[in-house]
């Protein structure tokens, strides 16, 4: 196992109607302000009970957050910060909302010209504005992080940013929310944590067994809680488990003392860049070729997660290795995603090149976990995955 360091400070608070517990994480004198996407909110119920916490605050709102969270959109809710005086941000929405959240919390204290710079110069953020959430949406584990992915449209931008400075203070995690999520970011919910898992256990051994087993037992609780949840967003067993899994998946724990790839999330942002396809579905793209083109390198590893959490047991470990990656493809098409990028998009040709090209530019020259994916290998899987 390798040396770590491992602080999480956020507060969680989940379970049934937990939401009214957020007024007494919030100081009474704080000028919050209520960030949240394009409305789900105000169908599902809540809206009323997060307004219903924060009676006794005073609450300035900031809604129409769209998914994968858009600059232009972040930089007119930056101007009412600035303008209401907020000190402090509730995030209340999924990973798209809360990623925006963080991007403001940021871009807040940030004192240079152009909060873009955070994100193409790598900037990391030590200090931000506070904020909490209330999550709607199990799936990409930002409500117990410190990353988060924002989108510019005008440059068909997708890139990540982060620190220690971005953790929530809290996040409320009431899986009754679950209940008005639609198939489809059920579907995305299920894939998205299933990939940070893999994207974190998948590598290569360094005798970290406790962290194999925690990865493991995350993915097998997706396995079994997937076709119950899609059966019924009402199951509220399913739906508890099913939101522990996606925080437990990305709040940094199974990362720690063990190499980790994120080769699948960085060629999908450009998917999403480049066509608008949902997070998710980009990984589940990428995910397959990716495997198979870092066979060699990954096969111990696939032949474990094969065994032990699809109970292969036929074959050498390179038939159970590539076992392993077939049940992962089986696994997205079960929850209803095309693994093609040709499933999403007439318009692929020449899309490989074109991320390549962008990856050498930025200086991306070798992802993985052992940084030796280069442009001219994403070029080559992209097209694996055409
Ligand atoms: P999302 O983009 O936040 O939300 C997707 C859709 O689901 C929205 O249309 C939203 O509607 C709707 N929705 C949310 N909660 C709902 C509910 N309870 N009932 C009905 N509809 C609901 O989806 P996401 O998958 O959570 O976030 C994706 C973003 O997170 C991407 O930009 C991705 O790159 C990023 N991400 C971040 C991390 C991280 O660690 N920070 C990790 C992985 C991915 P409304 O807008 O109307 O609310
Ligand atoms: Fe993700």
């Amino acid at each position: 196992m390798r040396n770590f360091e491992f602080q999480n400070p956020t507060k969680l608070i989940f379970g049934k109607d937990t939401t009214a517990s957020l007024a007494k994480e919030i100081d009474n004198d704080a000028n919050v302000l209520m960030l949240y996407g394009g409305g789900s909110i105000k169908k599902n119920g809540v809206y009323e009970q997060v307004k219903e916490a924060l009676a006794g605050h005073k609450v300035v709102e900031f809604g129409g957050i769209e998914a994968n969270p858009e600059y232009a959109t972040l930089m007119k809710a930056l101007k009412v910060i600035k303008e209401e005086k907020i000190d402090f941000l509730l995030a209340v929405g999924g990973g798209s909302v809360i990623d925006g959240t963080k991007f403001l919390s940021s871009a807040a204290l940030y004192e240079g010209d152009e909060p873009w710079d955070i994100l193409t110069k790598h900037i990391r953020t030590f200090e931000g504005m506070p904020f909490g959430t209330v999550l709607t949406l199990p799936a990409t584990g930002s409500e117990m992080n410190s990353g988060a992915v924002i989108t510019r449209a005008e440059t068909q931008e997708k890139l990540p940013m982060g620190g220690p400075g971005l953790f929530p203070k809290f996040s409320v995690l009431d899986p009754q929310v679950v209940r008005s999520i639609p198939s489809r970011q059920i579907q995305n919910g299920l894939a998205d944590a299933f990939t940070h898992v893999l994207e974190q256990y998948l590598t290569y051994h360094v005798g970290a067994f406790l962290q194999d087993r925690f990865a493991e037992g995350i993915l097998q609780t997706l396995i079994e809680v997937a076709p119950r949840i899609m059966k019924d967003t009402e199951d509220y067993e399913a739906a508890s488990n099913f939101m522990w899994c996606c925080t437990m998946a990305l709040n940094g724990l199974i990362q720690k003392g063990v190499p980790s790839d994120w080769g699948v999330h960085m060629i999908g942002h450009e998917f999403t860049a480049m066509f608008g396809i949902d997070h998710a579905r980009t990984l589940a793209i990428t995910l397959p070729s990716y495997y198979e083109y870092k066979f060699e390198a990954k096969k111990e590893k696939l032949a474990q997660y094969a065994e032990r959490v699809w109970g292969v047991t036929e074959g050498d470990t390179e038939a159970k290795a590539k076992a392993g990656i077939k049940k992962t493809k089986d696994f997205f098409h079960d929850l209803g995603i095309e693994t093609k990028l040709s499933n999403y998009t007439s318009d692929y040709e020449g899309t490989a090149e074109t991320i390549a090209k962008r990856f050498a530019e930025r200086g991306w020259l070798g992802l993985g976990e052992r940084q030796d994916v280069k442009p001219d290998d994403v070029e080559k899987i992209v097209k694996m995955a055409y």
